[in-house]
């Protein structure tokens, strides 16, 4: 492809600014910004080439664009003639950087070539234009390297061989032990090498370098490293990159010069310090290289008190004007600071925090400037116990970073043993293949999940983020073999008992006994919250199913629950007998006596959740999945059944019984079988049940308290508006008859299918509120099964770029999201004042919380540790639409 003929494709730095990101790259754009702040003697000069110029590039079978040639020399003839210096000139040249420097910043990602314009004569001028032939020839022999290593790909390992061999001539140990003398030596062998990997002679024409070291950033963008890096952060591939060409400058002149790196504050806490590194007599490389240990920032004031002070001012500078903490690139050369590169700081939640705060308070930006800076997701740090950021670890093996936090104790494989351990008071992470409603009770006791299958939307996931437990699913390489009791991966082979640790926010396990850091809500992080509260317009509640959960909620700031899933209040030990006694009646009335047994236990649930939320409203839904998850699995069933019958135990019978139900209810396509308000239709005596004991709960804490709880009823899976209908009935006949008439009580159903959707209308005029179940109706317009869906599906579908994310992690705008406005947008044309919520998973993602705001919903409601992010996220979501 080529660019319309007269395309800028090069542009000065004094021309561009930080508006052109999408044009110059954020190097490009930041530089070019610098300049125009801090004026041209503080940033040395150069130009950029443009990513449309990358872009172009890579479409046309890698050839320059129609024009760049000769703009590039253009421009190089103006620096030259602002240097006063030439490239390639024999008695003082002028040396270049050339770098890349896409839209998002890719460390390490891509190319960089420094001291470029060197060739057998330039280096006697430098070295005598700086009085330094040492220095003149290390640089020398450094771009040979890195032209080499970069534009004709010759492996590091071939020049740390031909060092070697130096160094062991020279009887010395370290580089910086060479004499000019090996240097100029190993100058030679490079060149050597370069002419025997290419079969070409290293090029002298400081123009032709300049050329192959643009093609070859271009190209590295390109690279499988970059490709890799782009998947992974989700960077499209048709950006491109630019290329920054800078005039150097050399902190490697003596004592007098340095170079260094600079935080505009604490990178690590946020506090209004300055930090950073710096290496005296040194150029950035071998800062950022770790060759030698750099030096405290603080050591500069001493040392060069004058650079330092300026540099400190011209960090202050930078804030004002980007609004932000900076991340700068300095070198002090013979006394003169220069500055190289600056960009918003990338930090920790911690830091993210304290800048917010503090930079309010000095007056330096306003609180929506302040929320602006924060990335919400981030957040999750701050909330679960994390491994100690400087901890040393081997990782055992990855797998989907599916709930956040870090967790370590011995290895169990079933939820019995994981609460078994939990009443001993020994901490344990549960180690299942994959985890089933079954498992849940294990959840509590236990310090992590790790299950070998699922991903984000797996059972183990969702359940773990609800409770705020650590969670790795899918770790793929792991080998769990249940009835061995061995978890074998790579040869390693773990047994019950054996001690594990996982991270939930990196996604990694490990044997190693890594410390871990427990944090705690700081000062700093209630004010951004209370800032996010008064600029938010969407509501946000929580997603809990015990007083536990509630109270978590609570303090993380939910204003009520906006799904209670009732299943689970099943799972308990006491609960599951009972549980299996009623789906096991073969009549209605010995279901009916089954049902009474549970009632008191469901009514004992409500209160505690009433208690616990007093003043806030309630969404109790009933239950949703199919009867045959409460029974355990048909194989077990008649494995027992076998053993039974070699024994002729007592249980044959009872256990044939027992199979035989497991069989009648299976189905084929459970998730989309009798489960939801198709329970309700079928047994409607067990939502008799449910919405008794939530009644007589509801009356039992008004008369204990005075006030009443704010109930609301929902009905999952409505796809015809006559179901709800049967289901309003229903709840108003047991209301009638507990004379609970005057109890505050709303009655909506969950949208989760797409024909709820479309008959939304229809489906208003009977409910009082709507809730989207955002995960089944993604797994049912999609048609993706939830439970199933991995990340080896998934990396499949983003690399052929079908999807850049997981629809059940990010609300799918244009499908799934389209059904969620159309039924929004028709219900209320019905129904005015009808209230909206989403349930699903996606009321924590950020980037979904700002569609659901766009869609004009009421609230969110999401995991208790989800609650202080939806409310940053909501809090952007009404600012970026002002
Ligand atoms: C949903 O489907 O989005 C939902 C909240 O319900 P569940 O996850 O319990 O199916
Ligand atoms: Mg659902």
């Amino acid at each position: 492809m080529e660019v319309a003929a007269g395309t800028k494709l090069v542009y000065e730095f004094s021309e561009g600014s930080r508006d052109m990101r999408e044009l110059l790259g954020g190097k490009g754009a930041n530089v070019a910004e610098m300049t125009r702040v801090l004026g041209a003697e503080r940033v040395p000069a150069g130009f950029t080439i443009t990513t449309e110029a990358c872009v172009a590039y890579m479409k046309g079978d890698r050839r320059f664009p129609e024009g760049l040639d000769e703009q590039i020399a253009a421009e190089l003839d103006r620096l030259e003639e602002q240097a006063g210096k030439r490239l390639g000139d024999p008695e003082e040249p002028l040396l270049v950087s050339v770098r890349s420097g896409a839209r998002e910043s890719m460390p390490g990602m891509l190319d960089t070539i420094l001291d470029l314009g060197l060739n057998d004569r330039s280096v006697e001028g430098l070295a005598r234009a700086t009085g330094n032939e040492r220095f003149a020839w290390d640089s020398y022999r450094r771009f040979v390297q890195m032209f080499g290593d970069v534009c004709k790909g010759i492996s590091g390992e071939r020049y740390e061989e031909a060092i070697a061999e130096r160094k062991k001539g020279a009887g010395v140990k370290l580089d910086v032990e060479l004499g000019v003398d090996d240097l100029k030596g190993l100058t030679d062998d490079f060149k050597r090498l370069y002419r025997g990997e290419t079969g070409e002679d290293f090029p002298q024409d400081p123009k032709d370098q300049l050329g192959a070291a643009i093609r070859a950033v271009f190209d590295s963008w390109l690279g499988e490293r970059a490709v890799h890096y782009r998947r992974l952060n989700r960077i499209p591939d048709e950006w491109g990159t630019a290329v920054n060409v800078q005039q150097m400058v050399f902190g490697n002149k003596g004592d007098d010069s340095c170079s260094g790196v600079a935080f505009s504050r604490d990178e690590i806490t946020g506090e209004p310090t300055p930090s950073g590194d710096f290496l005296p007599n040194a150029q950035g490389e071998d800062v950022v290289s770790g060759v030698r240990t750099p030096n405290d920032l603080s050591e500069l004031q001493d040392s060069m008190p004058e650079a330092y002070e300026q540099l400190i001012e011209i960090q202050r500078t930078l804030e004002r004007h980007y609004k932000d903490m900076q991340d700068t690139e300095f070198t002090v050369e013979e006394g003169r600071l220069y500055m190289l590169q600056t960009r918003s700081a990338k930090r920790p939640a911690q830091a993210a925090v304290r800048f917010a705060v503090d930079a309010v308070e000095e007056g330096l930006v306003t609180r929506e400037e302040a929320l602006g800076t924060i990335d919400p997701g981030a957040l999750h740090a701050l909330l679960h116990p994390t491994f100690a950021p400087d901890a040393d670890f081997e990782v055992l093996a990855r797998g989907v970073a599916a709930s956040p936090g870090a967790g370590k104790g011995e290895i169990v494989f079933t939820a019995e043993q994981a609460v078994q351990a939990g009443e001993q008071g020994r901490d344990v992470v549960l180690v299942r293949p994959f985890t089933e409603a079954d498992d849940v009770a294990g959840f509590h006791s236990a310090r992590g999940i790790l299950t070998s299958e699922g991903g984000k939307a797996s059972h183990a996931a969702l359940v773990a983020r609800g409770m705020g437990k650590p969670c790795v699913a899918g770790a793929s390489a792991l080998d769990i073999d249940l009835e061995a009791k061995e978890l074998r991966v790579d040869g390693t082979v773990l047994h019950e008992g054996d001690r594990i640790a996982i991270d939930g926010t990196a996604g990694v396990v490990t044997v190693d006994d890594v410390p871990l850091e427990e944090p705690g809500v700081s000062d700093e992080f209630h004010t951004v919250l209370q800032w996010a509260d008064e600029l938010r317009k969407l509501g946000v509640r929580a997603n809990a199913d015990t007083p536990g959960d509630a109270s978590k909620a609570r303090e993380f700031g939910a204003e009520g629950i906006g799904l209670c899933r009732t299943e689970h209040m099943f799972m308990a030990a006491d609960r599951q007998p009972k549980m299996r006694a009623m789906i096991m009646s073969e009549d209605e009335e010995s279901r009916r006596a089954a049902l009474d047994e549970l009632l008191p236990l469901q009514q004992q649930d409500f209160e505690g959740l009433f208690e616990e939320m007093r003043g806030l409203p309630v969404t109790i839904r009933l239950l949703d999945p199919p009867l045959h998850e409460f029974l355990p699995n048909a194989e077990e069933v008649a494995k027992d059944l076998e053993r039974a019958r070699m024994e002729r135990g007592e249980d044959e019978e009872e256990l044939e019984r027992l199979l035989e139900r497991v069989h009648a209810l299976s189905e084929q396509n459970p998730m989309l079988g009798t489960r939801g308000c198709r329970v309700g239709v079928l047994h409607p005596e067990i939502y008799e049940m449910q919405v008794r004991a939530m009644l007589r709960a509801a009356a039992t804490v008004r008369e204990r308290t005075g006030e009443s709880p704010h109930l609301e009823v929902m009905i999952p899976l409505v796809a015809y508006e006559r179901e709800l209908e049967v289901m309003r009935d229903l709840v108003e006949r047991v209301a009638a008859e507990e004379s609970a008439e005057e109890l505050e009580l709303s009655l909506g159903t969950m949208i989760e299918l797409p024909r709820a959707c479309f008959v939304a209308n229809r489906i208003a005029r009977v409910a009082d509120f709507f809730s989207f179940g955002t995960n089944d109706l993604t797994q049912t317009a999609l048609g993706f099964s939830r439970d199933d869906i991995g990340g080896d599906f998934l990396n499949r579908y983003m690399d052929a770029k079908i999807v850049d994310r997981s629809p059940f992690d990010t609300i799918d705008r244009p499908g799934v999201g389209w059904l969620v406005r159309l039924a929004a947008w028709t219900a209320r044309e019905e129904k005015p004042d009808l209230a909206l919520g989403i349930c699903g998973e996606h009321g924590g993602d950020p980037d979904s919380i700002g569609f659901f705001h766009l869609a004009g919903l009421d609230y969110v409601s999401c995991s208790p540790y989800r609650v202080p992010i939806a409310r940053v996220a909501a809090a952007q979501a009404a600012i970026g639409e002002e």
